[in-house]
């Protein structure tokens, strides 16, 4: 009889494997259910893999994470993004920083992370069995019985790192976890909204966008898409009002500020625009930082006529023009998957877990790590270093256990 069972060949469970060291390795099984394992992290980053982000700070990284933020901080104090980066770099695979402190292999292909991992999994003589979907987890006294479709096995200890599916967590409930309800998290926002028609592709720098009805507020770059808005400012905003935007049904409004001025600031800042730009053409000429096409359409939209040059605005204009920039409201109703990368709030409700080990605090000798959990970040490389952190915690902790 082999010792570990590792249910599900995502970035979490083969983390775990490839920590355990040989030894363990092959007293291991890892069942995967799909023919190749490791296929988000093939399509992940638009396949170049955003392996982790560079913020070394564990008090820091952990601001990143709307669920899992406490929870969290212990763990990234045994293994954070830097170790991260000495893992893949001592294995061949060097990564570089990107402006944005993404972190990605140099290569640019995600492919060099999946075969680095795969490498260490048969190095180590982990038995892995792909196309083998695990049906079932009965606790036993002393063991766990496993069945799949074609047999069933007995095992000591099992790490469950299977993603997010509603599968997976029935399988976690019958066992005796508390599921906190599934809901989608980094989305973008569906508007349809004369101000936004057929700008699709204008992106602005920096904007405040807030959900006045929750109290809630983020920054950051946006853009106009074909269905309405989206951008770090605004994926943000969905990760940390996930929760609440699903109790809305997704119908909400929101308040933007494009401009980083206060109404009264910009108006003032458009008077003196105006004395010294008196003769000019109003829609050739536009006052901010953003594309001049989002310039023009609120002034169409405020019926401002094409031949006024900035001498012919009045007060009620001016006054209006800034209200729409720097308090727009838009109304949303509905929400996209942003660019593919949907990933799931919610899961095994994390005060069921040791975060010291993984270990289930309601199953002994059951690990859990990954999607599965409810933890979930928003976009830039922190979902997968939750995935790393937490399967290193498991594998050492096995190791100090077992060996
Ligand atoms: C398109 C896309 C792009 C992404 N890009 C990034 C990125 O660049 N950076 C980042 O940090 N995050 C990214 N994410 C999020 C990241 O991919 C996930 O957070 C991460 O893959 C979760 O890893 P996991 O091991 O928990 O689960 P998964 O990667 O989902 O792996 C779980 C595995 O378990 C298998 N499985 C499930 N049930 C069973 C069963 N009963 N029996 C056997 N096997 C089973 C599944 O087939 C799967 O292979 C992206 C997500 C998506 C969808």
């Amino acid at each position: 009889m082999k010792k570990i069972a590792i249910i599900g060949g995502g970035a979490a469970g083969y983390f775990t494997a490839t920590n355990l060291g040989k030894e363990l390795g092959k007293q291991t099984v890892l069942f995967e259910q799909a023919s190749l394992p490791l296929q988000k992290v093939r399509v992940s980053g638009g396949g170049r893999c955003n392996v982790t982000h560079a913020c070394f700070d564990p008090n820091e990284l952990v601001e990143f994470y709307p669920r899992g933020k406490k929870e969290l901080l212990s763990v990234f104090h045994k293994f954070q993004p830097g170790d991260t980066m000495e893992w893949f770099e001592s294995r061949k695979v060097p990564l570089k920083i990107e402006d944005d402190n993404r972190i990605f292999p140099v290569s640019n292909s995600s492919l060099s992370i999946i075969e680095c991992l795969l490498k260490e999994v048969d190095k180590n003589q982990v038995e892995t069995r792909f196309g083998e979907t695990v049906l079932s987890i009965q606790k036993k006294e002393k063991s766990f019985v496993i069945n799949t479709k074609s047999d069933y096995y007995e095992f000591e200890k099992v790490i469950f790192t299977p993603g997010s599916s509603i599968k997976s967590m029935d399988l976690m409930k019958n066992i005796g976890h508390k599921i906190v309800k599934p809901v989608p998290s980094l989305f973008t926002f569906n508007i349809k909204d004369e101000r936004l028609k057929d700008l699709m592709g204008i992106s602005f720098e920096w904007a405040e966008i807030s959900i006045p009805q929750l109290k809630m507020e983020s920054e950051g770059p946006m853009l106009i898409t074909h269905w309405g808005l989206s951008g770090p400012g605004i994926l943000r905003l969905s990760a940390w009002g996930a929760l609440e935007l699903n109790k809305l049904n997704y119908e909400f409004q929101i308040c933007i500020n494009f401009i980083q001025q206060e109404l009264e600031e910009s108006i003032e800042f458009l008077n003196e625009f105006k004395i010294e730009n008196a003769k000019k053409s109003i829609y050739k000429i536009n006052p901010f930082s953003f594309p001049k096409r989002f310039w023009n359409r609120i002034l169409e939209v405020q019926k401002i006529p094409q031949d006024l040059t900035f001498s012919h605005l009045n007060k009620n204009q001016i006054q209006n023009i800034s209200k729409e920039l720097t308090e727009g409201i838009y109304n949303v109703k509905g929400k996209s998957t942003f660019k593919d990368e949907f990933v799931t709030a919610g899961g095994v409700d994390l005060k069921e877990i040791n975060f010291k080990t993984m270990e289930s605090k309601v199953v002994p000798n059951l690990f859990i790590a990954g999607e599965i959990l409810n933890i979930d970040a928003i976009t830039g490389g922190f979902n997968f270093q939750a995935c790393w952190s937490e399967a290193f915690l498991i594998s050492e902790h096995l190791k100090s256990s077992l060996l």
